[in-house]
């Protein structure tokens, strides 16, 4: 069975990959072309659904795909749980993860805050034969007023996971897939593929 990740970010389909190695995964790109998609839901589970509805309905044959989505993101309760849903486009529409982190320092930094509690959000999002699954995962730790490592992507560098020493940027790739927010997810969408395949 072919699953079509419903996603253009190059870490998160890195991600997926590693976490499905005995499936044929495949980036919408590949299949569908280009495309934006408008995230204008305001829940992590919204969001998913959106990009999954919108790459299942460009599909020409649906009868033998997952498509699989992925809404993600880092939240401070201290910031009012800020960036959450808007994680991507923290500093703007089109930020890099350079400028997000910026900001995010920036707004530690005018608190005063070295480090503070923060946790990773994923929903992923499952469409297959018309229906629509969702399950979600969390990840808990730590943002740093600064980036450390060139590991992981996005806010990686600026988050230690609990029961570390180091940002998600300093440690092995290996060891954020054991517990991620997007391992949980996935380790529950695959009970979910078990049921209804
Ligand atoms: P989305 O692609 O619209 O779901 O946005 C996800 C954004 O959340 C990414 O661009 C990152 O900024 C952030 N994010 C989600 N998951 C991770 C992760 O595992 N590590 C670092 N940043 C993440």
């Amino acid at each position: 069975m072919k699953i079509i990740i419903a996603s253009g970010n190059l870490g998160k389909i890195k991600e997926f990959k590693a976490l499905m190695p005995n499936d044929e995964v495949v980036p919408f790109k590949e299949v569908v072309g280009d495309m934006d998609i408008i995230e204008n839901g305001d829940t992590f589970a919204a969001n998913a659904i959106i990009k999954v509805k919108a790459i299942y309905e460009k599909l020409e044959d649906t009868s033998d795909v997952i498509v699989i989505s992925d809404d993600s993101g880092i939240s401070v309760p201290v910031l009012n749980n800020e960036p959450n849903i808007y994680s991507a486009r923290y500093a703007g529409v089109g930020a890099t993860d350079k400028q997000n982190n910026e900001k995010l320092i920036l707004k530690l930094k005018k608190q005063n805050l070295k480090k503070t509690a923060a946790f990773y959000t994923a929903c992923i999002a499952i469409m297959y034969k018309e229906e629509i699954y969702t399950v979600h995962g969390w990840m808990y730790g730590d943002v740093i007023d600064k980036e450390i490592g060139e590991g992981g992507f996005g806010y990686d560098p600026m988050f230690i996971p609990d029961g570390y020493d180091k940002t998600l940027g300093e440690l092995d790739f290996q060891i954020k897939k054991e517990f991620s927010h997007r391992t949980k997810a996935l380790e529950l969408a695959k009970k979910v593929l078990d049921v209804i395949l």
